[in-house]
């Protein structure tokens, strides 16, 4: 119950949730102009828990005019970049030593188990600190001997984009924020960040943090609020140099219109569908466990998650009873609760939707194996569910659920080929993998695959030092690794007559 995940917070993350949430702007904390507040809902129970600032535009222009003096002038446009590097790793330390609370947070306002959120995101996000303050200080261009043979002494430079607007979702709040918020300050620029409605605390706790680092006022903004005012605002705004953002495709596309009024950079993390072959002649055990955590990894909530199995006929028995029976002893219940393996969906709206696309699997002709809608009294829990028998051509296997579902396609011998034209018939291209213990097709198929990451006798792969990011509809440019400085740094040439 909401009276119980409240209990069970320790005394730091309860005095965070009890305090008055404003916006951090200007290394100040300040009401909403218009002094409008948003209900934040614990999801395990559908009980409001406390309220966050309600940022419009008139907030998000005083944050990205903060954000533009602390580029343009003071002590950060002066900052070595060893410097930065420094406080970036001192931010890495923050969180490790606030870690427990920060998976609390998580934990309670986004309904994801404790461990998940501890050992997953806030473990992440302190070890993408420390990698990003490396590259703080080896951020170089090129010198580039001229094609003409011209006497010039030709080079690159590479410099901080500038004010950054970053968008972020609700799936894996903390996390996608420090994903952008971490390379943007290792390059040098500054940011408004905008976290999902839905989950606005840990980006709040992560400003405090940043405070305590030491960060110069201005450097790093947020501005919690609706999507359609404050993210709005934020894309479309004329003095922002670049936006980032990650969530649904549909919005991505609004982004990337509201962006074309400066044409400010751009990069998207969208939405994904992706797949999973299982080859006959795979590791059984190993394939079943790393397809059940790449679909109900994170309830399904996961932009890579493994949605649509290709699984070859031969094994297909024995992977489906292994999957249902992990799918069956998955211990569901409130994310603060430590034993839980499997919360609630983030909102009402997600729960009625994930229902809604197993119902129309059904009726589109697939076959139940476990699960099938809603667990519990309260809250928004839905069971993890496969749904056997689906075809291409259905909304279930092309449309992003966003929740527990996996959608099985049974597939035979002689359609070892076809099963990878099938794998790329989607709209997404984010992830994919491919089971199997034939080095020569592992490779070949990986190289065919139209996917950003593929995994290889696994699912979900994913670490500070890859590049991360999708093809076809999945979105635009590469977050993590040296690509994610590229993101946030502009390339000037320099040519010196000599
Ligand atoms: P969303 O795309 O609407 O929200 C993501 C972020 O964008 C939030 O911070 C939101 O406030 C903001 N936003 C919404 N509308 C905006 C606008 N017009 N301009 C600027 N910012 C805006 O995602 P959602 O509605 O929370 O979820 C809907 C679906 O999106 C999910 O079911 C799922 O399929 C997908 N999704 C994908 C990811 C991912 O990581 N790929 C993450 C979350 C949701």
């Amino acid at each position: 119950s909401y009276e119980n995940s409240i209990a069970a917070l320790s005394p730091a993350a309860a005095e965070f949730v009890k305090k008055k949430h404003q916006l951090f702007i200007n290394g100040e904390w300040q009401d909403a102009a218009a002094g409008g507040t948003l209900d934040v809902i614990d999801p395990a129970s559908g009980r409001v828990f406390t309220q966050v600032a309600a940022g419009e535009q008139a907030d998000i222009s005083r944050a990205v005019s903060a954000a533009r003096r602390a580029f343009d002038e003071g002590e950060w446009a002066q900052m070595s970049p060893s410097s930065r590097g420094k406080l970036l790793w001192r931010l890495g330390d923050l969180l490790e030593q606030h870690a427990d609370e920060l998976a609390e947070l998580e934990a309670l306002d986004n309904g994801k188990p404790f461990n998940d959120a501890r050992w997953g995101d806030v473990a992440f996000s302190y070890e993408l600190l420390r990698y990003m303050a490396g590259w703080s200080t080896k951020i170089t261009g090129q010198t580039i001997p001229l094609s003409s043979g011209a006497p010039f002494h030709a080079y690159t430079l590479r410099t901080p984009v500038g004010v950054c607007g970053q968008i972020v979702p609700w799936n894996f709040s903390l996390m996608m924020a420090v994903w952008k918020v971490a390379p943007a300050l290792a390059a040098g620029c500054t940011i408004v960040l905008k976290p999902a409605e839905q989950t606005p605390l840990t980006a709040l706790r992560l400003a405090e943090l940043v405070q305590e680092a030491g960060f110069p006022a201005g450097v790093f903004n947020v501005v919690t609020g609706n999507g359609e005012t404050a993210g709005a605002a934020l894309a479309e705004h004329p003095d922002v140099d670049k936006v980032a953002f990650t969530g649904s495709t549909e919005v991505g596309k609004k982004i990337l219109a509201a962006a074309g009024g400066n044409l400010k950079k751009v990069s998207l993390e969208l939405g994904g569908k992706s797949p999973m072959i299982v080859y006959a002649d795979a590791d059984i055990e190993k394939a079943t466990a790393a397809v059940a955590s790449g679909i109900f990894y994170n309830m399904g909530q996961t932009c890579t998650a493994g949605t649509r199995l290709y699984l070859h006929n031969d094994v297909a028995d024995r992977v489906l009873e292994g999957l249902v029976s992990y799918a069956r002893d998955l211990k569901m219940g409130p994310g603060l609760d430590k034993s839980t393996q499997m919360g609630p969906l983030v909102s009402a709206e997600q729960k009625q939707r994930v229902c809604d696309y197993i119902a129309s699997g059904l009726a589109e002709g697939a076959t139940l194996l476990t699960g099938g809608g809603s667990w519990g009294e309260a809250g928004y829990f839905v069971e993890p569910t496969i749904l056997d028998h689906t075809r291409n051509d259905m909304r279930v296997v092309q449309e992003e659920i966003f929740g527990p579902v996996l959608c099985v396609i049974r597939f035979s011998d002689a359609e070892e080929e076809d099963v990878v034209l099938q794998a790329n018939q989607s709209i997404y291209g984010l992830a994919a993998s491919i089971f199997t213990r034939d080095i020569g097709r592992a490779h070949r198929v990986a190289k065919r695959l139209k996917a950003g990451t593929i995994g290889i006798n696994t699912h979900h792969v994913v670490d500070p030092a890859l590049p991360f990011g999708g093809f076809k509809q999945s979105g635009w440019g590469r977050e993590m690794g040296w690509e994610a400085i590229e993101l946030y740094t502009e390339l000037r040439s320099v040519g010196v007559a000599l």
